[in-house]
């Protein structure tokens, strides 16, 4: 996507914090953090929202996951939680499929 804020991170193009990458994503820290802990991790792949996701992308969101649950561990995470904002009533700000990790504090109930 040629105007897309996330495509230009994971191609380098605009600066990020990287925690992890591999083939099929990237993981970088919120530039805004929600929570003393807070990082985004994005598929390689351009989609738009988790409302964009198919069957054919059940192997990179599982792998997402998967690497979630690693970085967590290494970074010391004592629980965690994971958001997707979709579609700008969610409040969406970015087009770009993400999932927000948040955790070093206790997260109270969300509305
Ligand atoms: P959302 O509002 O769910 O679409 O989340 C977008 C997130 O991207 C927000 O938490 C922003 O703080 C974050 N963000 C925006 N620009 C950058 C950037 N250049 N580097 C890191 N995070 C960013
Ligand atoms: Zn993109």
């Amino acid at each position: 996507m040629n105007d897309c804020l996330f495509c230009k991170i994971i191609a380098g193009e605009i600066p990020s914090t990287k925690v992890y990458e591999d083939e099929l994503c990237y993981a970088f820290y919120d530039i805004a953090p929600m929570a003393p802990k807070h990082f985004l991790v994005v598929p390689k792949k351009h989609l738009s929202s988790a409302s964009e996701i198919t069957e054919k992308d059940a192997a990179v969101v599982g792998h997402i996951f998967a690497v979630i649950a690693k970085l967590t561990k290494e970074l010391d995470f004592d629980g965690f939680r994971v958001v997707t904002n979709c579609g700008e009533i969610a409040g969406q700000t970015v087009q770009h499929l993400h999932f927000h990790v948040l955790g070093g504090k206790p997260l109270g109930a969300f509305n």
